[in-house]
């Protein structure tokens, strides 16, 4: 009999709240984490005493009944973390080359169109109509708005179109474009590949709120780590994974660096590197 009804591979944000829904709805669970520092992107390193992100800097959609918040509260870390409101009429600055003007988007939809229409004041029904298709992609994620909703989201007329063509369709100034798009680089967004909806849920998420983590975004793994602890969860540093043993499409157990085999009823991997699992069968998950 495993010890495990799941383990979790890898300690980063997805892996953690895995394990913390997991251990409380009751079950054992373990994650493993190949480094030291848990936390995957959340993790800070500090110079000269000033502490730095590697990752996440800052987390949109945690303003009350928003997204994020609701996930937060449920993990019982959302009254704990220490944040600071980024600046509401400009948390992100869009610069360019050739251009000594700056253009910043704006927390709040009406205050983003207003904020933008003050630089592009004969496009503020574009932005309008910007703003409202962003809102409506949104809408077709239930999962992202924490909804229950039956409704298949692929067939969509949304999820062919590339965000380049679909700001370029509703917005006529090519600078307002660029400016639109400027936030592309934090998901590596590239126009013509990227489609319309990562733009959108991304987009969405900040322009509802925009908030920092005063001493950086490892705080949100420690109290994750501890809730998750509180729940009989376990978690394990320096527990590189390297083998992911299956018999007859059904994973029976991995294989650590050192050679330690553990074997759990289900495997859940958060690991990118889907090329080092070339043997997951049909009790691990990809999140
Ligand atoms: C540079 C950067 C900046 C970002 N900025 C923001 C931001 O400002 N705001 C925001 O909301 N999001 C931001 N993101 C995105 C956000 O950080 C990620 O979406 C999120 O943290 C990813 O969590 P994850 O659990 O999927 O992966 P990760 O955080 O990558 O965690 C994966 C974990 O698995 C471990 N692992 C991998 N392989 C193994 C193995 N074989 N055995 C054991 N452990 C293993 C890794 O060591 C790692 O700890 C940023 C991302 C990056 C990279």
């Amino acid at each position: 009999m495993s010890q495990y009804d799941v383990v979790i591979i890898g300690s980063g944000l997805g892996g953690l709240e895995s394990a913390y829904i997991l251990s409380k709805e009751g079950y054992k669970v373990l994650v493993l984490e190949k480094n030291r520092q848990l936390g995957g992107s959340l993790q800070i390193f500090v110079r000269d005493k000033a502490i730095f992100d590697t990752g996440i800097h800052y987390i949109g959609g945690l303003d009350d009944g928003q997204n994020l918040n609701q996930c937060f509260k449920y993990f019982g870390i959302m009254d704990k973390l220490n944040l600071i409101k980024m600046d509401m009429n400009g948390f992100d600055k869009i610069s360019f080359g050739d251009d000594d003007k700056d253009y910043w988007h704006a927390q709040g939809y009406d205050n983003f169109i207003e904020q933008l229409s003050k630089d592009f004041p004969t496009h503020h029904n574009e932005l309008k109509t910007y703003t409202k298709l962003i809102q409506e992609v949104c809408n077709y994620f239930p999962l992202y708005q924490l909804r229950e909703d039956d409704e298949p989201i692929l067939g969509t007329k949304y999820l062919d179109v590339n965000t380049k063509d679909f700001i370029a369709s509703v917005v006529s100034n090519p600078r307002l474009q660029s400016v639109l798009g400027g936030s592309n680089p934090l998901y590596a967004g590239d126009g013509e590949k990227t489609p319309l909806y990562v733009h959108a849920l991304v987009a969405n998420t900040y322009i509802e709120s925009s908030y920092k983590c005063i001493d950086g975004g490892a705080q949100i793994e420690r109290l994750i780590t501890k809730n998750i602890k509180a729940n009989g969860g376990e978690i394990r540093n320096y527990a590189e994974v390297t083998k992911i043993v299956e018999k007859d499409g059904i994973v029976t157990h991995i294989e650590l660096k050192d050679g330690e085999r553990i074997e759990a009823k289900n495997f859940i991997s958060t690991s990118k590197r889907r090329a080092e699992h070339p043997s997951a069968g049909r009790n691990i998950q990809h999140p």
